[in-house]
């Protein structure tokens, strides 16, 4: 039995090549997981459950299927999913996860959070996220009609483009210290998490010598991947896209 982990999935209408990946996974391997963590940008946009595109609502009846096969299935929020709020957690049988968690992972307490809090050196982007978590800022979009609400995910998503283009690869990156605080703050020799696309596996010593461990996620703009963790150890699979998605 297994844990597995995935994140940055982008999921949008534009690319159903990569929610067909997802639901081959839903519907194959991953039932006979002991649990899913979806670890934050399982779609590109969301601007509000009252919005659901085709994708979404497969996506959540593909989840809603694993989770009532009886394998839990977790969501944690990502940098553009933000406002996934419980009417859509509820349909997709997911359980709604804070923006850090330490789990139990066979054994090992283990840090689990998208990642983007760890971006420390990007101040742009923190600022921007203090804006939008803000729960009055949330309520105001929301209150704000289907048009202009995507009016201003589009805008959104274009500042995002132009500030990743002209930001260095060091700044889109975690920060050492970030990344070191995170272990000690809550005690733990591990963690995953995605956001940054760079998958790998890294190794730190902390300020008490002792090693720890940093898996990121892969990204899913190409291919599918998937973290498992079992009691043996770790393994990343990637998932082709074939013709038939
Ligand atoms: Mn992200």
């Amino acid at each position: 039995m297994a844990v597995l982990f995935i994140s940055d999935l982008h999921l949008e209408e534009s690319r159903p090549q990569i929610s067909a990946l997802l639901l081959r996974l839903l519907n194959g391997p991953a039932r006979d997981a002991d649990a899913l963590y979806i670890l934050g940008d399982l779609f590109e946009f969301w601007i509000g459950d009252d919005v659901l595109t085709e994708t979404a609502r497969q996506v959540a009846e593909g989840i809603r299927r694993l989770s009532d096969s009886g394998v839990p299935c977790y969501f944690m929020h990502g940098n553009r999913d933000f406002l996934i709020g419980t009417s859509f957690t509820e349909l997709a049988g997911l359980e709604l996860l804070p923006e850090t968690l330490v789990i139990d992972l066979y054994g090992e307490p283990t840090l689990v959070l998208h990642g983007d809090t760890l971006c420390t050196d990007d101040v742009e982007y923190q600022a921007f996220r203090k804006q939008v978590r803000n729960p009055d800022w949330q309520a105001m979009f929301l209150a704000q009609s289907v048009e202009s609400r995507l009016n201003i995910a589009q805008q959104a998503r274009d500042a995002s483009k132009q500030h990743t283009a002209g930001a260095s690869m060091e700044i889109m990156d975690v920060n050492q210290k970030a990344v070191i605080a995170a272990f000690q703050d809550h005690d733990v020799n591990r963690m995953i998490h995605g956001h940054t696309h760079r998958p790998a596996f890294h190794k730190h010593v902390l300020d008490d010598g002792s090693e720890a461990r940093r898996t990121v996620l892969a990204d899913w703009y190409e291919n599918g991947s998937v973290l498992w963790v079992s009691e043996a150890g770790q393994s990343e699979q990637s998932l082709e896209v074939t013709d038939q998605d």
